[in-house]
């Protein structure tokens, strides 16, 4: 099992094991974010209490990404629309995550909605 944690310690996900590969997405809000994506099943995933962390919407609509309403880190995002199966937690909120052993996948989400690193 992992934990993420915000810096303050108040929004904790845990999830049920170590991502073995991760996304760095180039869009207009991940690149600002500068967030690794560990993808998930909303069902393994354990959420924080609703009141501590405080979605941002905008767009198409269909993503909420959460942040702590204390200090402010970035923890994950969930589909909103509810026919998808994934979420994503912020990798970088894990400790002690090997990431020489971890893939960082350049994912193209600005444009070409692809990986960058398959043909
Ligand atoms: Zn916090």
């Amino acid at each position: 099992m992992i934990e993420a944690a915000c810096h303050c310690g108040a929004a904790r996900l845990t999830a049920p094991a170590a991502p073995t590969e991760v996304s760095e997405c180039n869009c207009s809000i991940c690149r600002r974010l500068g967030a690794r994506w560990a993808y998930y099943s909303p069902r393994d995933v354990t959420l924080p209490d609703g009141r501590r962390t405080e979605p941002y919407v905008w767009g198409d609509r269909m993503l909420a990404f959460h942040r702590c309403r204390t200090c402010g880190v970035v923890t994950h995002w969930q589909s909103l629309d509810g026919t998808r199966d994934r979420m994503a937690i912020n990798a970088r909120l894990v400790d002690g995550l090997d990431w020489d052993h971890i893939r960082i996948r350049p994912f193209d989400g600005a444009n070409t909605w692809r990986y960058l690193d398959e043909d």
